[in-house]
């Protein structure tokens, strides 16, 4: 039986526990989810691929049915080489879904035969948002509890005031 790959894309400037909690839902439905990290030119970041590429690494281990990739161009060009047939995205609030809906009639638009399919995040992730995090640390603020380990060791280092609890 062909295995069903997802694709959970994004900035992940830095990764967060609401993004962790989408790829570990996904997990219950898609044998298979790949982080993959994209540059959003409307977002500036913090990070660079590199960066968020280990920090992703670090912060799911060794499980076997995740994997971390980065992507240029496409989304849907990147999802049809790797042969995945879904993309993940989370809902927070309603807020996002307009753009979240343009973006999927988008790559509909682009590539009929890929799905995408909105997972609502645990309600302790509401709030939480790469962006708020970035500002928050910038200000000295903890954001203990709202990354993994590795995104927050790494804020420190670009962050030095920032409170770590
Ligand atoms: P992008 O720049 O593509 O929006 P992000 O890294 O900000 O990339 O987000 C990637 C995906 O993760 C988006 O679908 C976003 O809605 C979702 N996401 C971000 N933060 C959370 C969260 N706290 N809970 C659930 N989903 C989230």
């Amino acid at each position: 039986m062909n295995k069903k790959i997802a694709v959970c894309p994004g900035s992940f400037d830095p990764i967060t526990y609401g993004h962790l909690d989408i790829v570990r839902r996904g997990l219950c439905v898609f044998d298979k989810v790949i982080i993959a990290v994209g540059h959003n030119p409307l977002k500036k970041d913090l990070f660079s691929t590199e960066e968020k590429l280990e920090m992703i690494t670090e912060s799911v281990e060794a499980n076997p049915r995740i994997e971390v990739d980065s992507f240029e161009g496409l989304l849907v060009d990147y999802l049809q080489t790797v042969g995945a047939c879904a993309i993940l995205r989370g809902l927070r609030v309603i807020s996002d879904f307009e753009m979240e809906l343009q973006l999927a009639l988008m790559n509909r638009r682009l590539c009929d035969k890929i799905e995408t399919f909105f997972l609502m995040t645990d309600y302790n992730h509401l709030f939480v948002s790469s962006t708020i995090v970035k500002a928050t640390a910038a200000a000295g603020g903890s954001v203990e509890g709202l990354v993994p380990e590795p995104a927050l060791k790494k804020l420190l280092e670009k962050f030095p005031v920032m409170k770590k609890k």
